[in-house]
């Protein structure tokens, strides 16, 4: 049996993949079984940062693994606790505290149940808990039941009824709406600065100004998801910097690009005061959260090399010079095929225009185009059914950029001929 073959007979049938079977990666490349090179602009979705087996990661990985793996919240761990310093002090630089999950969804887990915990400490005027989170409509958070029940998408819900209660959905970027939705069991708010699986879709400063200031007059949460935007990704240290630096967040969510390919996720509460002595980072005690694996010490070894080199190397600031970039050679196509880009730094994403690629039966639109990069030696990822999500590595050099511009461009020139 082939790999395909093996997949399908001993794993759960989840996901639809691509027949591509990758076996090295270097840098921003990737060769397939067969030898084929693709400069990968999928990066694992988002999560290989630095692109692949970087000297750094790969060493930082080999030697803690050759000295200690794993030795369970017990005890003090000293690259857990220097992590956390990190991400505080270099990277979110708002006084707070960290917890370590093992993903995105766990990590929004546990904004989940800070809200749930704030809501208890602040109740209703009856004394009744508030346990109400909003979110926006296409956002993900995520496939556990909590993260699930978050994300303000049927497709993800479909026959997992009944969803976790304490959820309400509102239309993103409709400060009205939002108003209009809060209510006495509110807690908090939770959004991604930039929604990546929904389509590429980018908060408007205003909305998000709006949404900080109604969060202070009626005194919920207010929390970001940057399980894929954080870090880098859109020009800013942290995502919603790239859109208004000036708020300050109550909870943060990561993932994604903070482990470069180890598995690692995080979130962080700040700990600013919710009365006059309680800081709210205090409200998640002892005992109320855990995580057998979360921060072990090759984990947290492997996110310190990651996030050094981020930090060190100025990545962000790359990612928002490579993103100018792009749209300056996007400014000069025509726009047949591909009629926008949208995203932040390097989250990107082209609107396709669905009429000029040929329907292929079962695939959306974003995944024909996708295939067919990837025949041409070029991986992107789908965004929802008509945008084509482009996630160089952050430390992508612009030679690699105008190489797979040219790729989009020589396949979207074929679906303007064929037209
Ligand atoms: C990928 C993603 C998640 C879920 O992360 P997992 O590690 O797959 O659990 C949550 N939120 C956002 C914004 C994501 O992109």
């Amino acid at each position: 049996m082939n790999t395909a073959e093996t997949l399908s007979q001993y794993v759960l049938p989840t996901y639809g993949r691509f027949p591509l079977v990758p076996v090295k990666g270097q840098g921003a490349y990737l060769w397939d079984d067969a030898g084929n090179r693709y400069l990968d602009f999928c990066t694992g979705i988002a999560v290989c940062s630095i692109g692949h087996c970087h000297p750094a990661l790969t060493g930082a990985i080999q030697a803690q693994a050759a000295t200690l793996i794993h030795v369970s919240n017990l005890y003090q761990i000293p690259q857990q606790a220097e992590l956390a310093r990190t991400i505080v002090e270099d990277h979110v630089q708002l006084p707070g505290k960290v917890f370590f999950s093992n993903s995105g969804a766990e990590a929004n887990d546990g904004l989940i149940k800070t809200a749930r915990r704030f809501g208890h400490r602040l109740p209703q005027a009856s004394g009744e808990a508030r346990y109400e989170v909003i979110t926006f409509g296409q956002s993900f958070h995520g496939r556990t039941l909590g993260s699930m029940a978050a994300t303000a998408q049927k497709k993800v819900h479909e026959g997992f009824d009944p969803l976790l209660t304490g959820f309400r959905y509102c239309p993103f970027n409709d400060l009205d709406a939002l108003e209009s939705a809060i209510s006495p069991i509110t807690a908090a708010i939770l959004m991604e600065p930039v929604q990546g699986e929904g389509g590429v879709n980018c908060i408007t400063p205003e909305f998000m100004r709006g949404v900080a200031a109604l969060a202070k007059k009626h005194d919920l949460l207010l929390f970001f998801d940057e399980v894929q935007a954080g870090f880098g990704r859109c020009g800013e240290t942290m995502a919603w910097r790239a859109f208004c630096p000036e708020i300050e967040p109550d909870g943060i969510s990561w993932a994604k690009g903070m482990g470069g390919g180890f598995p690692i996720g995080a979130f962080w509460v700040s700990d600013r005061l919710i009365d006059a002595a309680t800081p709210l980072s205090s409200l998640m005690n002892a005992g109320s959260h855990g995580s057998t694996y979360g921060g072990s010490p090759l984990a947290c070894a492997a996110s310190l090399a990651v996030l050094g080199v981020i930090h060190r190397e100025g990545l962000a600031a790359h990612a928002a010079a490579m993103e100018r970039y792009i749209r300056d050679a996007f400014s000069r196509w025509d726009h047949h095929v591909l009629t926008a880009l949208r995203g932040k730094g390097l989250l990107l994403g082209f609107s396709i225009n669905a009429a000029a690629i040929p329907a292929v039966e079962g695939k959306t639109v974003a995944q024909t185009l996708a295939a067919k990069l990837m025949a041409r030696g070029l991986l992107t990822v789908p965004a929802g059914p008509e945008t084509l999500r482009i996630l160089p590595p952050l430390n992508v050099r612009k030679d690699e950029i105008d190489d797979a511009l040219a790729i989009i461009r020589l396949t979207t020139r074929d679906f303007t001929n064929e037209l």
